[in-house]
């Protein structure tokens, strides 16, 4: 089984986020970037299943500007096959990335997409949804764990009051959770074999998807600073202004 892995670059999650002097969005200048978190849950769980055998390829693909290859080169180093990038100037939308996809899917014809549950920079969880509704296939969101039996898999989800076990019809799309595995860190000998893996580069025109933005950003302001805290003598003092200040009991 052909697997598809939809990974995207984003800000580094260990750097302290800045909004733009104009308001407009996030800055990404001169900021160090990295794959989103649960895109490499996502590749790695691909990995796994390549090496349990149920896998046989590991196509990743991230759409984005061109300095999306050092990311699709971090996934082939972790051991996917082939890496695609689609090129795109401008900001892409869940909608734009589900309609590229789709068209990727009609392409590579994998039996299982795997994406992450979400991207930390929009935190939209909107583009697995979006591809399944697109591609008229079963999903399966927040998955942590996946076992895939002849023409369906068996899946753990994390809901809200525990873990919800259902089975999905293959081909499906997944979204990764933080529990579904642990990924491991890429190999000086991984990241040199990776430079001479295949990487594709083609534009959303060439696959007749339009990608221009849908929603239009209005302003992106940074949280109100937190006030500094009091010294409070002692406990009476903490509960009286818990009941009488704050309200909370
Ligand atoms: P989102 O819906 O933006 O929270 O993203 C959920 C998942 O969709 C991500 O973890 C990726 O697997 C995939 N995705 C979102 N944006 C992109 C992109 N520009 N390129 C490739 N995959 C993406």
């Amino acid at each position: 089984m052909k697997v598809l892995v939809a990974i995207k670059r984003v800000v580094d999650p260990n750097i302290k986020v800045r909004v733009k002097a104009d308001g407009t969005g996030v800055e990404t200048a001169n900021v160090k970037m990295a794959m989103n978190p649960f895109c490499e849950i996502a590749v790695e769980q691909a990995v796994r299943m390549k090496e349990a055998g149920t896998v046989t390829e590991i196509v990743v693909a991230s759409i984005g500007l061109p300095q999306c290859q050092e990311t699709l080169r971090t996934a082939l180093a972790m051991g996917a096959d082939r890496a695609i990038l689609v090129e795109v100037a401008t900001e892409v939308q869940p909608l734009a990335v589900a309609k590229v996809l789709k068209a990727l899917v009609e392409k590579e014809q994998p039996g299982l997409v795997i994406m992450g549950k979400q991207a930390i920079d929009d935190d939209c969880n909107q583009s697995g949804q979006m591809l399944a509704a697109v591609l008229g296939w079963p999903q399966a969101t927040f998955i942590s764990k996946i076992e895939v039996a002849g023409d369906h898999a068996d899946i753990t989800r994390e809901v809200d009051g525990g873990l919800e076990k259902i089975s999905v019809r293959m081909p499906a799309v997944v979204t990764a959770d933080l529990r579904l595995n642990e990924p491991r860190y890429v190999t000086l000998p991984n990241i040199m074999k990776a430079k001479k893996k295949p990487l594709e580069n083609i534009k959303p025109d060439a696959l007749g998807v339009d990608v221009t933005p849908r929603l239009t950003t209005l302003k992106v302001e940074e949280p109100p600073k937190r006030g500094a805290g009091v010294k409070l003598a002692d406990v009476a003092e903490l509960v009286s202004k818990l009941k009488n200040e704050a309200k909370v009991i």
